[in-house]
């Protein structure tokens, strides 16, 4: 019910121009989103690094649905990586992509081809790209995608989450030498068939995939903003004899920024994953939907910088 309110607001142009202009919801945006342009995005990295922070910037797009769009999206990143590196930013920040907002919806060799352009770019900024993971329709594609482009751009990074069924053994997959895996909860509203359903259930899935993780030979990054699972986190890091440059925390631009400076203040890499583009209101509103959970989620991150 909650969820259907919430996508009915997400396609209505008079909702979206009411709650564009809120204040509670200008100050939502400013807190979670880097802002519209590539100069936002650099300025607010910019700040992040200077405080000791590393950054994935992730740009964002409305569901891409034409070729035209796709090339778009791949182009904005181009220029993104170009700006980075010649602002000496670089390897501190890398990017996150989408393959869906590449064309991975009606044409999976598009996204590749894009996909495989902005990881050639990165390369050339000196720095690595990360696959975003979406609903599970996509997951075998878009590790599919990310085996052809570890080939060439073997520090291309993945993300697996732990809320689905399947993660703990594509863990043991992906936990090889030169792996870059990013652990996180799930984001998506999943059937019963495919993901763990209770809180419980996926914490204790994550822990699983952690522990595999964090014993094997690649280079976890640990996506979370959970207390229980940060500590677990430090934890296996002294268990593992890991160091701070042999894995890293992730949290969302905006969310726990006191334990983001935190963590990097006990000499761990602490890397904050940063949207920016025009198209905020989708990305808000689709959160939300994904998971009206998350409505609590931004709740407590507006309440409280702890
Ligand atoms: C860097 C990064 C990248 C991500 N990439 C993806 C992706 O590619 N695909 C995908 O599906 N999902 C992705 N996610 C989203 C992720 O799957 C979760 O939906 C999201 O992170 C919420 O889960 P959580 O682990 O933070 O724990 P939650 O279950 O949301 O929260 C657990 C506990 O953390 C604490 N907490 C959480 N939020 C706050 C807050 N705002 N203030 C204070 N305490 C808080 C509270 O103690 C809470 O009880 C990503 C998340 C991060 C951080």
């Amino acid at each position: 019910m909650l969820r259907s309110v919430i996508l009915a607001a997400a396609r209505s142009s008079r909702v979206e121009r009411l709650v564009a202009t809120a204040p509670l919801t200008r100050d939502v945006v400013r807190r979670f989103v880097a802002g519209t342009g590539t100069d936002d995005a650099l300025r607010a990295t910019r700040a992040l690094v200077a405080d000791g922070l590393a950054v994935t910037l992730d740009y964002l797009g409305e569901d891409t649905v034409t070729g035209e769009q796709a090339v778009a999206t791949r182009d904005e990143y181009l220029t993104l990586l170009r700006a980075l590196a010649a602002a000496g930013l670089t390897p501190a920040a890398e990017v996150s992509v989408k393959l869906s907002a590449l064309g991975q919806r009606f044409d999976e060799q598009l996204a590749y081809d894009n996909a495989r352009a902005i990881c050639v770019a990165a390369d050339q900024a000196g720095t690595t790209v990360t696959l975003d993971m979406e609903d599970h329709t996509t997951t075998d594609s878009t590790l599919d995608a990310l085996t052809k482009l570890r080939k060439d751009h073997p520090s291309t990074g993945a993300v697996l989450q732990a809320y689905l069924r399947r993660t703990e053994s594509d863990c043991r997959e992906l936990a090889g030498v030169g792996s870059r895996v990013r652990l996180c909860k799930g984001a998506y509203s999943e059937p019963e068939s495919v993901a763990y359903q209770s809180a419980r259930e996926v914490d204790k899935s994550y822990v699983r995939c952690l522990n595999v993780l964090m014993s094997g030979a690649g280079y976890p990054m640990l996506a979370t903003h959970d207390p229980r699972l940060i500590a677990i986190g430090e934890d296996r890091a002294r268990w593992f004899d890991r160091g701070p440059g042999e894995f890293e925390f992730q949290m969302l631009y905006g969310i726990r920024p006191d334990e983001q400076a935190r963590l990097a203040g006990e000499g761990y890499t602490v890397r904050t994953y940063l949207p920016y583009g025009d198209d905020w209101y989708g990305y808000l509103m689709r959160r939300l939907a994904e998971r009206p959970a998350n409505l609590a989620f931004f709740g407590r991150a507006l309440a409280s910088k702890k």
